[in-house]
């Protein structure tokens, strides 16, 4: 690999060169949503973020390959195994069924990555889909003593471990601070941040999905799910973790006890975590009831790359706060910037030596800790470099696969002209029929032909504009 690329481990507390476990080739694991609720555009700062790494990654060169877990199931209101299943929550305030709650804000999700150009994972997996994995990892806990069964439920045993608060040296009273608003203790633990892996006596009589287990009828705990997807899909040896930070404790925590403790061996290397974005009145979540989403900024007015580019203009690392002020300084920075995008004439030669000192600029801006604050402005600069138009646009599209703020909207026309007629037909057909797909809310419809699309090499992008379409590069 030409470039490294550095970034902050929260595992080893530093900043870390990615050094991954095969050459060439990132394993990389994002945890889904809880597909009770829209996402806030708080979750989706992390998506977007974590969207940025992986073309970053790519980028620079690496074969990366990202699977995301959807949750569908076992996420209770308080991360101490406590409260209602997020996902009955949903169900009961729409009075719909689990599954039709799940379908729904799945796409929904999707929906609203494909409007911020947020790439769809290689492996997106549902947490029901996945039911004997979790069975099978949980009786190899069980049977090398990591886990035990009381009341009924089975529960990993944190305190066979000699080291389990891996990534903090915060004492555990510390941690558990914020965790547990609704504590409710459970009797059946042996120790306080032991963590339930398969529920069968719930005190929700209702819960709506149930699978027999060779502990009863019941279903899995949130944490099991990211261990036996990951595994299932990337194998024993996990290269990059992503999550917000709300994940490292106790969601990442237990995810290491689990697979660490099931596998016998160190699992994954890298951890990587996006702050918050907050409001005014603080962290935005989900259950509190009001919560800012991609559909009501583009009813305000805001397209979401503007969205997009707020995020971008701010470290990861930093919590970041959310106004309309800003966001107005955002809509008319990014204008701006789209004009002068647009204004480049396409003629002339590139010239290779700007070319190659820019891209170099831009590599070590993201390669390290992912500055995408920086990133722009190098953007910026290469908009006031004495160099040909032709050397910027091919720079700003070049840029752009990593950035995706649609800023080569045009490049796209260019690709159709390049495309043939019969090509040309076959794609707007798909496009005609995955939009009424859409207006019939067939979401499952739609995602199959952006999918078969894709197969053949052509990907497609819902934009302000409609939707557009290129060729894989
Ligand atoms: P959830 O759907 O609640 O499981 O969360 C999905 C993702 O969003 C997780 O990676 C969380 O850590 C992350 N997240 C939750 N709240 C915020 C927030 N306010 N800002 C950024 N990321 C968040
Ligand atoms: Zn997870």
């Amino acid at each position: 690999m030409e470039h490294k690329f550095q970034f902050y481990n929260t595992l080893t507390r530093r900043m870390e060169t990615v050094i991954p476990h095969e050459e060439g080739k990132i394993a990389m694991y994002t945890c889904g949503p809880t597909v009770y609720h829209y996402a806030h555009i708080g979750n989706l700062r992390s998506y977007i973020m974590e969207d940025v790494l992986e073309k970053s990654l790519r980028y620079i060169g690496y074969d990366v390959k990202r699977v995301m877990n959807i949750t569908d199931v076992g996420h209770l209101s308080s991360d101490a195994d406590t409260g209602e299943d997020k996902m009955l929550k949903g169900a009961k305030r729409e009075h719909k069924t689990v599954m039709e709650i799940a379908k729904f804000y799945t796409d929904a999700f999707f929906l609203d990555c494909e409007k911020l150009n947020i790439k769809r994972p290689d492996v997106v997996e549902p947490a029901t889909n996945c039911i004997p994995d979790f069975i099978h990892m949980i009786e190899v806990l069980l049977e090398k003593g990591y886990a035990y069964t009381a009341g009924g439920n089975v529960y990993f045993d944190t305190a066979k471990l000699n080291d389990y608060f891996v990534f903090s040296s915060q004492s555990e009273k510390e941690l558990l601070v914020g965790v547990r608003d609704d504590v409710e203790e459970d009797a059946n633990k042996k120790n306080k941040n032991d963590f339930v892996l398969w529920f069968t006596r719930s005190k929700f009589e209702d819960q709506a999905l149930k699978w027999d287990s060779p502990w009863g009828v019941g279903y899995p705990g949130w944490h099991i799910e990211c261990s036996c997807i990951s595994i299932r899909h990337l194998g024993e040896y996990m290269d990059i973790h992503c999550g917000g930070v709300d994940n490292i404790f106790p969601h990442h925590t237990n995810e290491i006890a689990q697979s660490e403790s099931y596998l016998g061996h160190k699992w994954c290397g890298y951890w990587f975590h996006v702050n918050h974005l907050n409001d005014k009145s603080g962290k935005m979540s989900k259950s509190g009831g009001d919560f800012l989403t991609v559909s009501l900024l583009q009813e305000k007015g805001y397209d979401p790359m503007v969205y997009r580019m707020f995020c971008l203009q701010s470290h990861y690392r930093k919590p970041l706060e959310f106004s309309y002020d800003v966001m107005d300084n955002m809509k008319a920075a990014y204008t701006k910037l789209k004009k002068k995008i647009a204004e480049l004439k396409k003629e002339g030669q590139t010239n290779p030596e700007v070319f190659a000192r820019y891209k170099d600029k831009f590599m070590d801006a993201v390669s390290n800790d992912l500055n995408t604050s920086m990133a722009i402005t190098i953007l910026y600069d290469l908009l006031k470099e004495d160099c040909s138009d032709m050397t910027k646009w091919e720079l700003i599209c070049d840029f752009d696969r990593v950035l995706s703020l649609g800023l080569t909207a045009q490049e796209e026309k260019q690709q159709d002209r390049d495309v043939d007629e019969e090509t040309k037909s076959y794609i707007l057909a798909k496009i005609q029929e995955r939009a009424s797909a859409k207006k019939q809310k067939d979401f499952a419809k739609a995602d199959a032909i952006r999918d078969e699309l894709q197969e053949k090499g052509i990907l497609i992008k819902d934009t302000r504009e409609g939707v557009v379409w290129e060729m894989k590069k």
